[in-house]
């Protein structure tokens, strides 16, 4: 039986169906037996807690050889919320009414705070609404006595079949080898296939009605680049997807292989790839698979994992290592992209009924000039040491960039700089691809972010699962406005850093409109510069 759905992490593997039940605390019914004393319910709630971040820990001690520590930092995140002081105020309260046992108060309490942070944000945050579940899952199931609903150990090759997955149960399918996983739901911008994707777990989502539909045990062929799940094949297409495999295997090991040549098509174009990066560690892996140097560094990662904003010199230190790997290279730092739809607790960003349609970027930035001003003092004094380029995240307007400019030669003033880094303007409204003529005399550098671009050519919301098959990335006025920035960029550079650089398929045409630079997850960019080398371009 053949199943289709959408490939979330590139790759292809065959394995035995192991079927996976996905917990859900949400599932969890109310009790009625409200006989224990609300005290004797707080202490449940202690204990329970207290055994779960043991759990945790010990996860991360066996983690630590294994795994970068953006992975391990999953888990502690989750030791975090447990230990959340409003979270356990919320839940003694549930219990204080009388009506809840620890059970429902967990359940009410995360469930809550989970909704509250997917009203808020489309990714980074979204990723803290995971976190939330799992830390709730793991504490529901002490509460409940059962056993840790934890993956199996497989030793020969194993395809997993679940629901949806948590960010921790990817990086636990990694250590415990699985070949492959199909979600019967899922999104391939969740945090976990963006992990999956960083770990090379081919992976498809949204592939089965549920994941019952595949006997355990039975043998499960995985071609999670095209999106195909074939259950139970016959000897024929067993023989087909093994030669299929072998082809792609031999792909993957040239492009390994070739990873750090230039990427030049076969006439003679050169194209630049570089990586989009969000944390520590990330650089030394994208200088590892093949990067030139840095496109894209989203810094929103380095304020949220905390609870106030950082001082002068901690955002210098978490900057500068986070870029060093590429001292000397070409690094891009965008200013801080937040407004509506991502955001951060401590900043208190007032709530819109329309946030993409809102102060977002460099709009919110203008607004809040005292984070404006520090990151671009912390960005000179980065530069003092490794020189970089500054990028402006949702330009519509040029005086938002001369805004920018001249608040940059302010504050090199005050820190006593010679001169500014190469300033640059991201291009992701249609306003400024529309309208590059204005940007121009205003701008070193451009950089398409095709994510914003495409979610507002094509009017379809970029989390809104209702129209994803609504943002097709290959639309005529998507090519049309490309093709316009690059021959209205007056020889500047124009790099494209949305999820499109990556795109293997939409290569020829990006290229085609004039695109020489790119920047992408440094995990595709080995195939991708093999791509460029094959081009008849
Ligand atoms: C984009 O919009 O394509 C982009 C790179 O920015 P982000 O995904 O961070 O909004
Ligand atoms: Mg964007």
């Amino acid at each position: 039986m053949m199943y289709r759905g959408i490939p979330a992490s590139r790759g292809m593997s065959m394995g035995r169906a192991v079927i996976h039940q996905f917990s859900d605390p949400a599932a969890f019914e109310r009790t009625h037996d409200l006989s224990m004393s609300i005290s004797a319910e707080k202490n449940r709630i202690v204990k329970a807690v207290g055994a779960v971040c043991s759990e945790l820990d010990m996860i991360c001690e066996s983690l630590e050889k294994s795994m970068e520590q953006k992975f391990i930092d999953i888990f502690r995140t989750q030791k975090m919320i447990l230990n959340d002081p409003n979270i356990h105020c919320e839940m003694n309260k549930e219990l204080e009414s009388g009506k809840s046992r620890a059970e429902d108060a967990v359940r009410t309490v995360f469930l809550r705070w989970e909704a509250l942070f997917r009203s808020l944000d489309r990714s980074v945050i979204q990723d803290r609404a995971d976190d939330i579940v799992d830390a709730s899952r793991r504490l529901m199931t002490h509460l409940l006595g059962k056993k840790e609903c934890t993956l199996p150990f497989c030793d020969d090759a194993c395809i997993l079949i679940t629901r949806e997955l948590l960010p921790s149960e990817v990086v636990l399918i990694h250590e415990r080898h699985f070949a492959g996983v199909v979600l019967s739901s899922g999104s391939p911008d969740s945090h976990a296939a963006i992990i999956m994707r960083e770990l090379g777990i081919p992976c498809v989502v949204k592939a089965l009605p549920s994941a019952q539909e595949v006997p355990a045990d039975c043998l499960v062929l995985l071609d999670a680049v095209n999106g195909q799940v074939l259950v139970d094949p016959t000897i024929i297409e067993k023989e087909q997807f093994q030669r299929s495999c072998e082809r792609f295997s031999t792909l993957r090991k040239n492009c390994r292989e070739a990873r750090k040549l230039p990427s030049v098509t076969r006439c003679g174009i050169e194209v630049s790839v570089f990586s989009n990066i969000s944390g520590l560690g990330e650089a030394a892996t994208a200088l590892e698979n093949g990067a030139c140097g840095i496109g894209l560094l989203r810094i929103e990662n380095l304020f949220l994992a905390r609870h106030s904003v950082p001082g002068d010199e901690e955002l210098y230190n978490l900057i500068r290592d986070c870029i060093a790997p590429f001292a000397g290279r070409e690094i891009v730092l965008r200013l801080l992209d937040l407004g509506g739809d991502k955001n951060i607790a401590y900043l208190n960003i007032t709530q819109e009924e329309n946030p993409f349609l809102g102060r977002r970027g460099i709009r919110l930035l203008l607004a809040r000039l005292d984070l404006l001003r520090q990151q671009l003092r912390v960005f000179l004094r980065v530069n003092k040491e490794i020189p970089i380029r500054i990028m402006i995240p949702m330009v519509t307007f040029a005086d938002e960039v001369k805004t920018v400019r001249d608040l940059l030669q302010e504050v090199a003033l005050e820190e006593g700089c010679s001169g500014i880094p190469p300033l640059g303007a991201m291009v992701e409204t249609p306003a400024a691809a529309l309208a590059m003529n204005t940007l121009l005399p205003m701008c070193d550098f451009f950089s398409v972010g095709t994510n914003d671009l495409i979610q507002y050519t094509l009017a379809a919301g970029r989390t809104n699962s209702s129209v994803t098959d609504l943002r097709r990335r290959h639309h005529p006025a998507l090519w049309r406005l490309l093709r316009t920035i690059c021959s209205e960029a007056g020889g500047k550079s124009v790099t494209l850093c949305g999820e499109l650089a990556a795109d293997p398929d939409a290569l020829p045409m990006v290229l085609k409109c004039g695109i020489r630079s790119l920047s992408m997850a440094s995990p595709m960019i080995p195939e991708i510069k093999e791509r460029i080398r094959g081009l008849e371009i």
